[in-house]
């Protein structure tokens, strides 16, 4: 076994915010995609011609930076989320316009950051009703009240449901009660059928705005008609909510986020060869890997195991042996021509219009595309790009691949 790493430059990307000044370590960088997230909105937008849309930016937006896509889904009629601090974030950019806080108040506190910041909230539990009756404001408040359709996580029953109506409706502090179920099948099919069947029998005759749809229900036509309000998530970030059924092209979507690096060393296996912790993965025969800037510790999922698909300088191929905190090893068979410095791509999208769906990563994970997008760690620079061709601003001086 030989090791390569003597290539003295490897190529640093650009740090968010100090463009040209190379102040990370490390290559690797997330890069969020501006055009993608807004047509990504156009579509959620297509498939309920009819209901205003809620972006739902939770989780500082799927793991995006909430600053860092608000720009692009300001077309959105409202966001929603349920950490108190993004929802002053948002006002803090100057949107106006509504939010809705999915889990409510946490504590009765918490109401007079909404009447302050105007700020919708679910109902979704009797103490709920309790602090919103104890509540002095001038501002009245706009709430959404939740049925537990089935998902037994959040929501008074269908039984409980007209009660707790009728008890906000007497409430001073109420201004407008809408209704809102979540479903906890909507990704495959009928599977939310019943829950909606359960929802409407229940609010038949109650008056209020609807909202039942996320994502996979939203792109199915599943709780759209007839409903006020869809919540998007999933779908605006270019991930399907209903894979490996469907992949983000049937419900053309566009990735929003790429992670990528570049490798920093090459080495020459012998058959018997292991690589990394643990030895898990052995050399058959001769074989060259490469090893990435990019571990657990950026959020690349440890549980990708050998097999898992990376793309190097666009080309398709597999990890192999253990992701490691902050390394992990790619095959390079086949791949004459790469080498350190070479690019690549963890997810998203590589160079010369190659893609790598976030999906097929967490598939290989034992994963969804949720949890890889949310998890990119803090230490990896993160910004946003407007248009495809920019992600390969930084191409230009990559030397080629030395001897
Ligand atoms: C997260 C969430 C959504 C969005 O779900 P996606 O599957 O990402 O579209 C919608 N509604 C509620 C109540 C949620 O918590």
């Amino acid at each position: 076994m030989q090791a390569n790493c003597d290539r003295p430059e490897v190529p640093r990307l650009p740090v968010a915010g100090h463009p040209g000044v190379n102040t990370v370590p490390r290559p690797i960088e997330a890069l969020v995609h501006h055009a993608a997230l807004t047509h990504n909105l156009a579509r959620a937008r297509a498939a309920a011609p009819d209901a205003r849309v809620w972006a739902v930016v939770k989780a500082n937006a799927y793991g995006h930076g909430i600053e860092h896509v608000f720009p692009a889904l300001r077309g959105a009629d409202g966001f929603a989320l349920l950490d108190l601090a993004e929802a002053q974030r948002l006002r803090a950019m100057d949107w106006r316009g509504p939010i809705l806080l999915l889990e409510g108040a946490f504590e009765p506190r918490d109401l007079e950051l909404c009447s302050r910041l105007g700020l919708w909230h679910v109902v979704h539990c009797e103490a709920q009703i309790d602090w919103l009756a104890r509540h002095k404001t001038q501002q009245a408040h706009r709430v959404f009240l939740k049925m537990n359709s089935g998902m037994n996580r959040l929501g008074f029953t269908p039984a409980a449901f007209r009660t707790a109506w009728a008890r906000l409706d007497a409430l001073p502090q109420i201004d407008e009660i809408s209704l809102m179920t979540h479903f906890a099948d909507a990704d495959v099919d009928g599977g939310a059928s019943a829950a909606q069947a359960a929802f409407d029998e229940a609010t038949r005759d109650l008056v209020g705005e609807r909202s039942l749809a996320n994502s996979a229900a939203t792109l199915r036509g599943v709780g759209v008609a007839g409903s006020d309000w869809v919540r998007a998530g999933i779908a605006l970030y270019g991930s399907a909510p209903d894979f490996p059924a469907h992949d983000i092209a049937h419900w053309q979507l566009q990735p929003t986020m790429t992670l990528r690096t570049r490798l920093i060393a090459t080495q020459e296996l012998q058959p018997g060869a292991t690589v990394g912790y643990g030895s898990s993965f052995r050399a058959e025969r001769p074989m060259r890997i490469g090893i990435a800037a990019c571990g657990y510790a950026d959020g690349y999922p440890r549980h990708a195991g050998t097999g898992t698909p990376v793309l190097v300088d666009g080309q398709r191929t597999r990890t192999v042996g253990r992701v490691s905190m902050d390394m992990l090893a790619v095959d390079l068979d086949g791949l004459p021509l790469a080498g350190a410095g070479s690019e690549i791509t963890l997810w998203g999208e590589g160079p010369h219009g190659s893609q790598l769906p976030i999906d097929a990563v967490a598939r290989a994970a034992g994963t969804i595309g949720y949890e890889l997008m949310c998890a990119v760690a803090p230490r990896v620079p993160m910004r946003v790009v407007a248009a495809p061709d920019e992600t390969a601003a930084t191409d230009v001086d990559r030397p080629a691949r030395h001897g």
